[in-house]
């Protein structure tokens, strides 16, 4: 059912709230040309109107403390709340972030900045790494962050590098941010067993190449067997090897990217450790580097002294600078650190298998209905192909909107781009075997239904508000103003 405008339940003089009248003199009013010429259009209800105005809305949502959510490479599991309590704390939550600057600042914030040193110290013991930022405020930016810094590396050294070396399975941000930062990207195809071709590498490889950028798991959910040797040919051209750790889940306390080559690696920690990943909310793409990298973390960087208080560093010649304001996002930090300890090395070892189990059960289960055009063990997500399907008419569009129907969020579709039809399943460790069940079940109905009635399959959605909007008008003619008198 469509809710109206809260605009349009407006009732004139209908109030949520009794104010007491102001005992405090007025002030003297504001200048003229500071002030509205017109009343504000603010609707006028009770508090159970908003209440069941903005409850109801919420329900139109699709989200991970509703439904399943197999995302593929989103990692869009449930979230355990002490962490949002934590970060919650009145001593995190009310910290005013120019406290720093105020003279003696560092001492009364000694606990947060400990708990940002802390979780790089944490984040460096399971990646492999030397040492960490906790900056950058997304993954994305986290790589740009990781290039700057490999950039930096390389002017130090006079090196004359011009470009990135990705294969065709990285993540589109890969070459965006080595792009952004100013380096060529060259793209190296993948073998039909979905692993980077190296022989291809060996011939497109010069002194010019300042890194090769590797998605991994990549986004076929495969691990790159090859890594090692990958590394090695980097290395033999000074270039750097730039670990994508965004899904992390796939090999926590299984395997350190320090440990086979990887000279920085960034983290989503809003997809691995305890923040929600998806709708544009907060997140933290810390990045770890190999000693050689040190000296080019960003600023400001934060320092244990001799006497176990902390501190500020904000001056470094050779750093790369400032990459976000004051700490990054210290709350969804607060929610990582929160998670690591809660889990401790256990229950991250324990989070990369069941991520893995899960995504190799889907595999095995939906392998007679779908394509699964690399058909080998995959890592935290499996990419099946709806091509078979497409013989009946029915694509992986459909078989997405057909999902909604049975209120599952769809996988990621048409990604990654070299399979075609492509449907991208990440379980994620946090989902019970009866919600996988259902999936399968479901999944395997759309299956049947492409050969009996495909038509049920292009017609859903049909218990949505909205069915198929056009998404290229939905785009481009972008409409969301209200006309509520303003
Ligand atoms: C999600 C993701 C990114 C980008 O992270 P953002 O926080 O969305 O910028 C990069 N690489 C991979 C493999 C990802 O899954």
């Amino acid at each position: 059912m469509k809710t109206p405008l809260i605009f349009d339940a407006s009732v004139k003089g209908r109030c949520a709230a009794t104010i007491p009248a102001s005992g405090v003199p007025e002030a003297s009013p504001l200048p003229a040309n500071m002030t509205r010429i017109t009343d504000a259009v603010l609707p006028e209800l009770s508090e159970l109107d908003v209440v069941r105005h903005f409850t109801n809305l919420s329900r139109k949502n699709f989200s991970v403390d509703t439904h399943f959510y197999p995302l593929g490479s989103c990692t869009m599991k449930y979230n355990i709340k002490s962490c949002e309590s934590a970060a919650a704390l009145p001593g995190f939550n009310g910290l005013h972030p120019f406290y720093t600057y105020l003279p003696g600042g560092s001492k009364e914030i000694s606990g947060s900045l400990e708990l940002i040193y802390e979780s790089e110290r944490l984040l460096s013991e399971i990646c492999g790494m030397d040492g960490f930022t906790c900056q950058p405020m997304a993954g994305a930016h986290g790589e740009y962050a990781g290039i700057r810094m490999i950039e930096a590396y390389h002017k130090s050294k006079g090196n004359n590098k011009k470009y990135v070396i990705v294969p065709d399975t990285s993540h589109g941000t890969n070459p965006a941010s080595a792009a952004l930062a100013g380096y060529e990207v060259i793209t190296i195809p993948s073998r039909p067993d979905g692993e980077m071709d190296i022989d291809a590498l060996k011939s497109a490889i010069t002194p010019e190449a300042a890194a090769i950028m590797l998605t991994c798991p990549n986004t076929l959910g495969l691990f790159e067997t090859g890594v090692r040797e990958i590394s090695e040919i980097a290395h033999s051209h000074d270039a750097l090897m730039y670990y994508d750790g965004a899904n992390l889940n796939a090999i926590l306390g299984k395997v350190r990217p320090g440990d086979i080559g990887f000279d920085v690696v960034h983290v989503n920690v809003h997809k691995t450790f305890g923040t929600p990943h998806g709708g544009g909310g907060p997140g933290a793409g810390p990045v770890g580097v190999k000693s050689v990298l040190l000296p080019y973390l960003p600023l400001p960087k934060i320092v244990k002294e001799g006497d176990g208080s902390f501190s500020v560093a904000s001056e470094d010649d050779k750093s790369i600078g400032k990459m976000a304001p004051f700490f990054g996002n210290f709350g969804v930090l607060v929610k990582a650190y929160t998670y690591i300890l809660l889990l401790g090395k256990e229950g991250l070892i324990d989070v990369a298998e069941k991520a893995v189990l899960n995504a190799n059960y889907i595999m095995e289960k939906l392998k007679p209905y779908f394509d699964l055009p690399y058909d080998r063990r995959c890592m935290h997500e499996c990419v099946f192909s709806a091509s078979a399907q497409t013989k009946n008419g029915v694509s992986a569009l459909d078989i997405a909107k057909f999902l909604i129907d049975r209120e599952i969020h769809p996988p990621t579709v048409y990604f990654p781009l070299i399979v075609k039809e492509a449907m991208m399943v990440e379980p994620t460790e946090t989902e019970s075997k009866e919600t996988i069940d259902r999936f399968i079940e479901i999944m395997i109905e759309a299956a049947k239904l492409t050969q009996t009635d495909p038509a049920v399959l292009k017609n859903s959605p049909v218990n949505t508000p909205i069915g198929r909007p056009d998404e290229t008008k939905a785009a481009r003619q972008i409409d969301v103003k209200m006309n509520c008198g303003l």
